[in-house]
């Protein structure tokens, strides 16, 4: 029989889609999946394509069913499952075969084992796929971070099954070791900030001017033929308008409000930590879930404190148009945060990060998709030596002409006591950002008084103490 091109391990949500896109792509593909009933139902079910599929049903089957040099995909869950994987795999397969990992791995394990394998190990590839299950099956973003020449080799079939925005596939090599699923992690951090201020402006609508979902869903939607464009808001508008057939209400209304997350999100926030770069919005958002989560506390302190009722009545065209350069003042803010994180990472780990690639491997294929991130790719294509967005020439004329209805915004939700987390730290750190002088001197002063850090002074260089009267 004539052997696969490229094997999976894994035929979950993601693995199974990826493979019958491979498979549809026209390469040759072998798979195996830890309970083996799973494996032979996927190619029951692959119709036409079981053609270009090889079940098998030991590891070792899956590698002797593989043209060497054998690229071998893992989507298993992150964590535990990808280091027992290569464990198993590894006297199974040889030096120049690559395992990728294109699971959701945090950065700092890709590092780890790329490190590890590099001595005697199988060649190593950490790659970010992001779409869900119809991305993965029909044209993930995928970005990849590993040696580049063992990139190359896949290349061909990343290029095949990669999601395609005006005929470019959305797919890249963007550095070695963790850089592929360093820039997933931002890509979910971003899709937080950005699903946060989605909902902060719903929240606005339906609690302050007391609309209904149907009504916001029409907003929503009319906003989406816009600047705004984006699958968030097409399938925002979609969810609002969404009927749920048991009880004939908007499903939304009957939906819990407390959402998990998996991690992406907090690593993002942990990393900007970590780097030193403000990425406030992201965080606010990862803090937002959290809060969700606490339900009863919630209802706990609304009992105790109460919240206000709305008196605001239906919205005005202005105010509409107010909330809508808000939410894109905001986008803006949150994506600059994220990619400002991504060129510090690039400093600190010399993975010399495309701003402007990523930019556009993620204009279809994921999550955050949207025509607002092919703006963003030409600024940074613009503007080679500025990583941050905000001082392009292009976004700081969109913010300019956007912060006002931010500030309006959280002022009146604030006001209100209607919670805009993200989109207020988006105007904190905008406001902050561009004072030149703001109020760190006190700061300063206050560090040397308690602790003699000593400070820099205005008018020379050099470190300086107060003359303090600590008695
Ligand atoms: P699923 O839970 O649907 O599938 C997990 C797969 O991994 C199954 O085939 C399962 O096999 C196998 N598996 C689980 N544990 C082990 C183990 N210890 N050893 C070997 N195989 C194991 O997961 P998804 O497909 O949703 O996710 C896979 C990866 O892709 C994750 O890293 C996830 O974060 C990432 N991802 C997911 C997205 C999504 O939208 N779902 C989007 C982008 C990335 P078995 O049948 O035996 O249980």
């Amino acid at each position: 029989m004539e052997k696969a091109d490229i094997g999976l391990i894994g035929l979950g949500t993601m693995g199974a889609n990826l493979a019958l896109n491979i498979a549809e792509k026209g390469f040759r593909i072998a798979v195996y999946n830890r309970t083996t009933e799973r494996t032979h139902e996927f190619a029951a079910e692959a119709g036409p394509l079981a053609a270009n599929i090889i079940p098998c049903d030991s590891l070792q089957a899956l590698v002797d069913a593989i043209k060497p040099p054998r690229p071998i995909i893992l989507m298993v869950p992150a964590g535990a499952p990808v280091d027992e994987q290569i464990a198993a795999l590894d006297p199974l397969v040889a030096r120049d075969d690559i395992i990728i990992d294109a699971g959701n791995a945090n950065f700092r394990d890709t590092r780890r084992r790329m490190a590890e394998l590099a001595e005697t190990g199988p060649r190593f590839i950490g790659m970010g796929v992001s779409g869900g299950e119809e991305g993965a099956r029909h044209g993930p973003s995928i970005m990849v971070g590993g040696p580049e020449d063992s990139y190359r080799r896949i290349e061909p079939v990343l290029e095949a099954i990669a999601a395609r925005y005006e005929g470019e596939a959305c797919q890249a090599w963007l550095g070695p070791d963790g850089a592929g699923h360093f820039v997933k992690t931002i890509h979910n951090g971003i899709e937080y900030a950005d699903m946060q201020m989605i909902a902060e402006i719903y929240g606005i609508l339906r609690d302050g001017y007391g609309l209904e979902a149907r009504d916001i869903a029409s907003i929503f939607a009319r906003w989406n033929e816009g600047r705004l464009n984006s699958y968030l808001i097409e399938i925002t508008a979609e969810v609002l308008d969404a009927i749920d057939p048991e009880t004939g209400k908007p499903i939304v209304d009957e939906i819990l409000d407390r959402a998990g997350q998996k991690g992406t999100g907090r690593w993002s926030a942990i990393e900007a930590q970590s780097l030193g770069v403000p990425a406030t919005a992201i965080e606010a958002a990862v803090a937002a879930r959290s809060l969700s989560a606490m339900k009863s506390e919630r209802e706990a302190a609304e009992k105790r404190y109460g919240i206000p009722t709305s008196s605001a009545g239906a919205p005005s065209e202005q105010a509409l148009a107010s909330l809508e350069a808000a939410l894109f003042a905001g986008k803006i803010v949150a994506y600059a945060q994220g990619f400002a994180v991504m060129a510090a990472a690039s400093r600190e780990f010399g993975w010399n990060l495309p701003l402007g690639t990523i930019a556009r491997i993620w204009r279809a294929g994921c999550i955050i998709r949207s025509q607002f991130l092919g703006a963003i790719a030409d600024a940074f294509d613009g503007a080679p030596e500025t990583e941050n967005l905000l001082m392009t020439p292009t976004f700081s004329q969109y913010m300019e002409a956007a912060h006002p209805h931010l500030r309006r915004v959280v002022a009146q939700s604030a006001e209100a006591g209607l919670p805009v987390p993200s989109l207020s730290a988006a105007l904190a750190h905008f406001d902050t950002f561009r004072r030149g002088r703001g109020t760190a001197n006190l700061i300063q002063a206050q560090r040397d008084f308690f602790g003699a850090h000593g400070f820099e002074r205005i008018d020379r260089e050099g470190s300086h103490h107060g003359a303090w009267k600590k008695d």
